[in-house]
């Protein structure tokens, strides 16, 4: 709300593990589209715990959900923790795996792939054309398109080849997990905690949380476009030397400050 999303565009929300600095908000904002009348669905990806733990909230609150919420889990409780990504949502644009985490509680972190990039439309070609939007459309898709004389449009003409298929990985809270690097290569923005800097590396392991430099190594293993550094201690005033500790190992590395925005 503070930089200006709208909460009506919301549509999947994707929870990691429960402790309260992850999820204690969802009941406001759960509660919050309610009051402001939404009839959308709400997809909400979580661990098993979640779903009787907002039932309880709304028992106990004598709050009514009126749009269509689902509660789907991440992992099934019970169940040996998975090592490998696992399939979690799909839709046209983009699936969604879960990426196994080792963390206090079990957390699950998330890998978002986009499918079929649009194609880029070659401006200089069509400029002397009028066509209608539906025609960009199929050409962007890779699709003929064909008017009503019957004259037909080739995307290998008109289009370029799409931009690389784009992955943005989340991955908090965690212990370092080197292992990762293996089914997260090439990832075009890896997002990873950095609770600590590598001097607080007791800490880290104690906690199961990273350090900076295990964040970094893992970025420059699977040699990501960019990591997104965040979840600091709030031991931490200065994040400058946390920045610079990250970048001494992998440059291309950012502090992922609240209000922020990044290119995937
Ligand atoms: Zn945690
Ligand atoms: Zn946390």
């Amino acid at each position: 709300m503070k930089y200006g999303f709208k909460a009506s565009k919301l549509s999947h929300i994707f929870i990691s593990h429960l402790h309260g600095d992850h999820f204690l908000g969802l009941m406001g904002l759960v509660s919050s589209m309610n009051l402001n009348g939404r009839t959308d669905e709400l997809h909400i990806y979580a661990p098993p715990e979640l779903k009787g733990l907002l039932e309880y909230h709304f028992k106990v609150s004598d709050t009514e959900i009126r749009y269509p919420l689902h509660i789907h889990e991440t992992f099934s409780s019970g169940a040996e923790p998975s090592r490998k990504l696992e399939p979690l949502f799909d839709s046209r644009d983009f699936s969604v795996s879960t990426i196994p985490l080792i963390h206090s509680i079990p957390c699950k972190g998330f890998l978002i792939t986009e499918k079929n990039p649009p194609r880029k439309i070659r401006k200089e070609m069509i400029q002397d054309q009028a066509l209608p939007p539906e025609a960009f459309e199929n050409l962007k898709l890779g699709m003929d398109y064909t008017d009503a004389s019957g004259k037909v449009y080739s995307p290998n003409l008109l289009t370029e080849e799409p931009k690389p298929i784009r992955k943005y990985a989340f991955c908090s809270d965690t212990r370092y997990l080197p292992e990762l690097a293996s089914l997260l290569n090439g990832i075009t923005t890896l997002y990873h905690e950095t609770t600590f800097g590598h001097d607080y590396l007791p800490r880290a392991e104690l906690t199961y949380h990273s350090t900076v430099s295990q964040a970094a190594w893992l970025a420059r293993d699977i040699q990501a476009g960019k990591l997104l550094m965040g979840h600091f201690s709030a031991r931490y005033r200065d994040l400058n030397p946390l920045l610079e500790e990250a970048q001494a190992i992998f440059p291309n590395s950012y502090l992922g400050l609240e209000g922020t925005t990044f290119p995937v």
